[in-house]
């Protein structure tokens, strides 16, 4: 057994929280650059989703668990990134993003700006 949470585990956690961290800061805090925010977004989601995979993995698997169990995660939480994938937007106007979510009605207007939204 010995620690569950070793170095490994703690740099996956750390590189997703620095990841989050700085994509949040450049989404929400720099203005414009819609395109190069447009480009990074998919990148971060991914990358977090598989750094978060591999975490619960490397915590999960010493202590037993069941390469079925893993892969149905696996499943249950892409569906989630994929989501996150398709509904994050980015104003054209001022850069901030906004989200289309299936469930709810599409936005019009940019909700730091009041910008009118395409797409
Ligand atoms: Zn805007």
């Amino acid at each position: 057994m010995g620690a569950q949470f070793d170095l490994i585990s703690g740099i996956l956690l750390g590189t997703m929280l620095a990841i989050n961290l700085y994509a949040f800061g450049f989404f929400y805090l720099v203005n414009k650059k819609a395109d190069q925010k447009r480009k990074m977004a998919p990148l971060c989601i991914i990358v977090t989703y598989m750094l978060f995979v591999l975490l619960v993995w490397r915590i999960e698997a010493p202590k037993g668990m069941e390469l079925q169990a893993f892969l149905v995660l696996a499943a249950v939480v892409a569906p989630l990134a994929l989501l996150n994938l398709s509904s994050i937007r980015f104003c054209s106007v001022c850069g901030k993003p906004w989200f289309r979510h299936h469930y709810l009605r599409a936005p019009k207007n940019c909700w730091w700006c009041e910008a009118s939204l395409e797409k």
